[in-house]
């Protein structure tokens, strides 16, 4: 299961895709999600503004990967703190289109319930 999500799958089949596009972060394109499971034609919105939750999962995501830079170009290389601030902010840019992606396929996946 924590394989399928990873990789963007329906949450009830586990074989269609979730997103058309997966989108780039360096090309600022974010990724295009279809409304209906192509294989099983489950549908991904549950109901209007379903995402929105997804929005916190996303704000988690992002902290625990900007801490980590943090912690990694802190105590590992001990660069100078002006470095350590631009990685921290190129990694949540980098991270964004994937933290989209994951935050709203957690979220599918935590409100998943098998009819
Ligand atoms: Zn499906």
């Amino acid at each position: 299961m924590i394989i399928s999500m990873f990789k963007g799958k329906c949450p009830h089949c586990k074989k269609g895709d979730i997103f058309s596009a997966k989108g780039s972060s360096l090309l600022f394109k974010m990724p295009v999600m279809g409304k209906r499971c192509k294989i099983c034609n489950y549908k991904f919105e549950v109901e209007p503004g379903f995402f929105f939750g997804a929005m916190f999962v996303s704000y988690a995501l992002a902290c625990a990967e900007m801490i980590a830079c943090f912690v990694i170009t802190w105590a590992i290389l001990k660069i100078p703190v002006i470095y350590i601030f631009l990685c921290v902010v190129g990694i949540a840019l980098l991270s964004s289109a994937f933290n989209f992606r994951l935050s709203r396929t957690i979220w599918m996946y935590l409100f998943y319930k098998k009819a």
